[in-house]
C-alpha cells in the first residue's frame, strides 16, 4: 500500500463522508501548480473554489502571515488590535464601502448579512416584527449553515436537515418578472450571486441586474450580492457587479480575501444596513483578528498590485476561446466570464466526474458539478502557455475518437 493509499484509507475510516474527493493526495503548492505525495505535478483548475486566486503559497501573503503570526494572532474584539483599522481602510479604498464587518467563513458573512437586513427592515424600513422577507434564487449556493441550507433548493443540501427558518421567498435566477412579482411591502432584501457558481457557472441574462437594481431602489430593498466566489478578480473585474454596471447595497466577500491561507470573510455595506448592529448584537471570536487582517491586506495587495485581475480577463478569454474551438461532439457548451468557466458536456460523454478523472491522470485538476458540468477556475496568475497546455489536455480527453 502506498503512502497515499494509506492516507486515503484512514480518511475513509475515521472521517465523515461528506465529501467525495478525487483520489489525489496533495502535499505542496506553488502558483498554479500543486504536487501529490508521489511528486506528480498538477495544474490546479479549481483554486479551492476560488479561494486561491493569488496562486498557492503566494510569497507576499506568506510573509505577511508569518510576520504577523510571530507578533499577535488573536485578541478577540473585546480589545482592539492595530491591524483591523488598516484592513478597513484598504477595503474601503478599493471598493468604496462605507461600513465593513469582518467574519471568517463565507457562510458566516451570509448569515451576518441576513441578520443585519432583517434588523434594518424592522428598524429603518418599518416592517412589522418577524415579517421580514428575503428573496433568494433557485439553485443558489450561499453556504452550509442551518439558516442558509433552509433556503437552498438543492435536495442534497437541505433534505433531512429541517425544520428551517421561515422568511425566504425563492424565484428563478435571471427572471425579472418573477422577482418583481415576489416583492411585497415586507421584502427587506434580495440575496443573489452575480454569477451562480456552484449551480454550474450560470450567467444572468444581460439587463437583468440593472433592472433588479432599479426595482430594489424603487421598493427600498437591500440588494445583497454574494461575491464570495465571483469577487476579488475571478471574473476579470475586482467585483462581478462591475460587468453589470451596478452597485450592490451589501457585498459579501470571502474565499480569496485571504488567498487561501486562512478563513477571512467580510460584509461590505454601502447603505446604512450595518449601522443597525449595536454592541453585543453580533460577533465572532476570530472575526477581525490581527492575523486575518494582515493576511487579507496582503491578499488584496497581491491581487491589485500584481496585475492579477487584468490577467484573469485576458487568460479567461484565451481559455474560453481555446475550449470553444475544440472539435468535440461531447461538448454542449463552454460558458463563463474571466477565469470562472464551465464546460457543459452532452449526456453521452459519460459524466463530468469521469472526464475529471481522466484530466487528473493527465495532470490537470478540475471539478465536476451536477453530473455533466466541469468547472474551470485556475489561480489568476496562470500564464498563456499554461492555458494552452490546459486546453490541450481537454482536447486529448474530449476529442479522442
Ligand atoms: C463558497 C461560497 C460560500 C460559502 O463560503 P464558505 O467559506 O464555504 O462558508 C457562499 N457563497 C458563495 C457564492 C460561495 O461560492
Amino acid at each position: 500500500m502506498s503512502h497515499a493509499d494509506r492516507l486515503i484509507e484512514t480518511e475513509h475510516r475515521l472521517g465523515a463522508h461528506n465529501y467525495k474527493p478525487l483520489d489525489v493526495v496533495l502535499t505542496r503548492g506553488a502558483g498554479v501548480h500543486v504536487w501529490d505525495t508521489e511528486g506528480r505535478r498538477y495544474l490546479d483548475c479549481l483554486s479551492a473554489y476560488s479561494a486561491v486566486n493569488q496562486g498557492h503559497c503566494h510569497p507576499g501573503i506568506l510573509a505577511a502571515m508569518t510576520e504577523q503570526a510571530a507578533k499577535l494572532t488573536l485578541t478577540s474584539r473585546a480589545f482592539r488590535n492595530d491591524q483591523l483599522a488598516l484592513l478597513y481602510e484598504d477595503i474601503a479604498a478599493l471598493t468604496g464601502s462605507h461600513k465593513i464587518l469582518p467574519m471568517n467563513s463565507g457562510a458566516e458573512a451570509v448569515e451576518t448579512a441576513v441578520k443585519a437586513v432583517r434588523k434594518w427592515g424592522y428598524e429603518v424600513k418599518g416592517v412589522p416584527e418577524n415579517r421580514a422577507e428575503i428573496i433568494v434564487c433557485a439553485d443558489n449556493f450561499h453556504g452550509r449553515t442551518m439558516g442558509i441550507v433552509g433556503f437552498s433548493t438543492d435536495p442534497d443540501a437541505r433534505t433531512g436537515f429541517g425544520p428551517f427558518a421561515p422568511g425566504f421567498v425563492t424565484v428563478p435566477f435571471g427572471d425579472l418578472d418573477a422577482f418583481r412579482a415576489a416583492i411585497t411591502e415586507n421584502t427587506v432584501a434580495f440575496l443573489v450571486e452575480p454569477i451562480q457558481g456552484e449551480a454550474g457557472v450560470i450567467l444572468p441574462p444581460s439587463g437583468y441586474f440593472p433592472a433588479v437594481r432599479t426595482l430594489c431602489t424603487r421598493h427600498g430593498i437591500t440588494l445583497i450580492l454574494d461575491e464570495i466566489q465571483t469577487g476579488l478578480g475571478r471574473t476579470g473585474k475586482l467585483l462581478a457587479e462591475e460587468h453589470e454596471g451596478i452597485e450592490a447595497d451589501v457585498t459579501l466577500i470571502g474565499k480569496a480575501l485571504s488567498g487561501g491561507f486562512y478563513p477571512v470573510s467580510a460584509v461590505l455595506s454601502n447603505s446604512d444596513v450595518l449601522g443597525v448592529l449595536k454592541p453585543g448584537q453580533h460577533g465572532s471570536t476570530f472575526g477581525g483578528n490581527p492575523l486575518a487582517c494582515a493576511v487579507a491586506r496582503a491578499a488584496l495587495k497581491a491581487l491589485t498590485q500584481e496585475g492579477m485581475i487584468d490577467n484573469a480577463e485576458r487568460m479567461g478569454a484565451r481559455f474560453k476561446a481555446g475550449l470553444g474551438a475544440l472539435r468535440s461532439n461531447l461538448v454542449a457548451e463552454v460558458r463563463g466570464r474571466g477565469l470562472m468557466l464551465a464546460v457543459e458536456l452532452v449526456p453521452e460523454a459519460g459524466g463530468a466526474r469521469r472526464v475529471c478523472e481522466r484530466l487528473k491522470d493527465r495532470g490537470l485538476l478540475a471539478k465536476d458539478t451536477h453530473g455533466h458540468t466541469i468547472r474551470i477556475a485556475p489561480p489568476l496568475v496562470i500564464r498563456e502557455e499554461e492555458v494552452d497546455w490546459a486546453v490541450d489536455q481537454f482536447a486529448a480527453v474530449l476529442c479522442a475518437a
